[in-house]
């Protein structure tokens, strides 16, 4: 099974993709996270982008894509979580694999940005949490698994957050009628176990 979650920020299209791909066995591939995770000078590169809320231009999203496509526990099938992000990129993809469903997760911008400002995240395991909305750390400052302390993305900030929303808007939310005949809608603002039971349901009847 080939899946893209696509969604605006906020709309916890990483933390979905994350439960269905364990769900279903394949690989969660994100391309946020392949971007965070990078290091040294291509690292800085990234970051400055990633700062401004602006695309990383698409030459170099698909070379570092490629890279973890095709590694061995994608063979079963995969989840693409933030890419493609415009029509060029949709393209791109098209040129290398079909995708079986394409699933858009909703959100108002209200709740999108209500929710990116409170999004923060351990330091040290990298479980996520929100301070206004669940789920909540027991402390605001500290993780509930690990101890480490809770931290904010750097792309989390007023200006790139409204960056990042205009983007969706212009680029990416035109390339879903490429994709509307294997297109699953789901309502992102309910819980996240409803969200979960609604998109593996629609799953498993189309
Ligand atoms: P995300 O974690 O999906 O919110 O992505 C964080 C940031 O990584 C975005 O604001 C972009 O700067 C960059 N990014 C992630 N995916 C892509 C993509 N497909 N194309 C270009 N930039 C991306």
């Amino acid at each position: 099974m080939k899946l893209l979650f696509i969604g605006p920020q906020g709309s916890g299209k990483g933390t979905q993709a994350a439960i269905i791909s364990k769900e279903l066995g394949i690989s969660h591939i994100s391309t946020g996270n392949l971007f965070r995770n990078a290091k040294d000078e291509l690292k800085q590169e990234l970051d400055e982008y990633m700062e401004q809320g602006k695309l990383v231009p698409d030459e170099l999203t698909l070379k570092i894509l490629k890279q973890r496509l095709y590694q061995a526990d994608s063979k079963n099938g995969f989840i693409l979580d933030g890419f493609p992000r415009n029509l060029n990129q949709a393209n791109l993809l098209k040129s290398i694999t079909e995708i079986d469903k394409v699933i858009e997760i909703t959100v108002s911008d209200l709740e999108s940005i209500k929710r990116l400002s409170g999004r923060v995240s351990c330091e040290k395991c990298n479980e996520s949490y929100n301070i206004f909305t669940e789920p909540k750390p027991k402390n605001p400052l500290y993780c509930d698994l690990c101890g480490g302390k809770l931290i904010r993305r750097g792309d989390d900030n007023e200006q790139a957050i409204k960056k990042r929303l205009e983007i969706y808007h212009n680029e990416t939310e035109p390339i879903l009628k490429e994709y509307q005949d294997i297109l699953i809608k789901i309502n992102g603002e309910q819980n996240i176990d409803k969200i979960t039971e609604d998109i593996t349901t629609k799953l498993k009847h189309l």
